[in-house]
């Protein structure tokens, strides 16, 4: 099969069809309309096999995790996704190989861009070492993304779901342990939080994802708005399996979580729990912004967890 081939068997009609694509794959561009009065937001992300995943992981899960990371992106900022591009570089054996592989990665992506109306508008085929990213392009009312910097002292430090799960699966895989089929599904298979991105709109004063793990995500937020937080321990919302591994570090420093931390002005509180609903996940305060920069996070026993690391950091020794 040739690059042109590949392109026109797995790529030119994935996701959702939508008509603000004037021009799809097959040109030298992609042609795509921005409605006047919204924001173009745009962000990439890249997953390189051996880094990112192991290199003998479902194809599937690949192609979904590699638009969830984006997707999730998006809905940090309040954005609504609209487009994503693929740069897809395959090792030149493979889709000889393995000839399911493309498919089934065209399965995992695609059946996630349906879900969140998606369309895939463009890309690039090249060979190497597998690795794969993807840009997502979304949509925000002009003037109303959230971004990082607008966290104020009093403000409420807020995340969703639960925290540590992937990094629990992680472990056990490298491990060589057996996985528990829903711990395995928050490592391979994140649910971006687009629901609740956009019901955040207006409301929260910052936000991001937490994807590096949420003290070194948090700590962007407070850095970016020039303020600090003490957070509880006691409150990160845990499932019960890491809970019950009672480590710290997989809430606060595992990361690949995708949950949302975001902070709210406290006379919002009383929204929560209908944001929590429109937002289809739990929510829970864990502490609260301070002028004092810096983290702190606070143990049960009242005393305070030192944090030698705070997340990963591709380019720390
Ligand atoms: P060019 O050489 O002009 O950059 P390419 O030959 O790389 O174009 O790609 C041909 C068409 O196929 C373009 O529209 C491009 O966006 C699309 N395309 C290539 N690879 C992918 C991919 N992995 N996913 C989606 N579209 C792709
Ligand atoms: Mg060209």
């Amino acid at each position: 099969m040739s690059e042109f081939d590949l392109i026109r068997t797995h790529f030119a009609r994935l996701g959702q069809q939508r008509p603000d694509v004037l021009l799809g794959v097959g040109d030298d561009c992609a042609l795509l309309r921005v409605p006047a009065g919204q924001d173009l937001a745009v962000s990439i992300d890249t997953l390189v096999a051996g880094v990112h995943f192991l290199t003998d992981c479902d194809p599937e899960s690949l192609g979904h995790k590699a638009l969830a990371v984006g997707l999730s992106d998006l809905a940090a900022m309040g954005a609504e996704p609209a487009w994503a591009t693929l740069a897809l570089t395959l090792p030149p054996g493979l889709p000889g190989s393995q000839p399911g592989w493309l498919a089934g990665f065209c399965r995992g992506l695609g059946a996630l861009a349906r879900q969140y109306g998606v369309a895939l508008v463009g890309g690039d085929t090249t060979s190497g070492p597998l690795s794969v990213s993807i840009q997502v392009h979304g949509l925000v009312p002009s003037g109303q993304a959230v971004r990082r910097s607008g966290a104020a002292p009093g403000d409420l430090v807020c995340v969703s779901g639960t925290l540590g799960d992937a990094g629990l699966a992680l472990r056990q895989v490298l491990a060589g342990e057996p996985v528990a089929e829903g711990l395995r599904l928050r490592l391979d298979r994140p649910e971006p939080r687009v629901a609740l991105g956009l019901a955040l709109r207006g409301i929260a004063s910052a936000m991001i994802d937490c994807s590096d793990g949420l003290a070194a995500d948090l700590g962007h937020i407070l850095e970016a708005s020039g303020v600090g937080a003490e957070i509880h321990l006691g409150s990160l919302p845990q499932s019960k399996a890491v809970a019950a591994v009672g480590d710290w570090s997989l809430p606060l420093t595992a990361g690949d979580d995708y949950e949302l931390c975001f902070t709210l002005p406290p006379d919002r509180r009383p929204v929560l729990s209908r944001l929590a609903t429109a937002g289809g996940v739990a929510l829970a305060v864990i502490g609260q912004i301070e002028q004092e920069p810096g983290l702190r996070c606070r143990l049960p026993d009242g005393t305070e967890l030192p944090l030698t690391r705070t997340g990963y950091d591709h380019f720390a020794g």
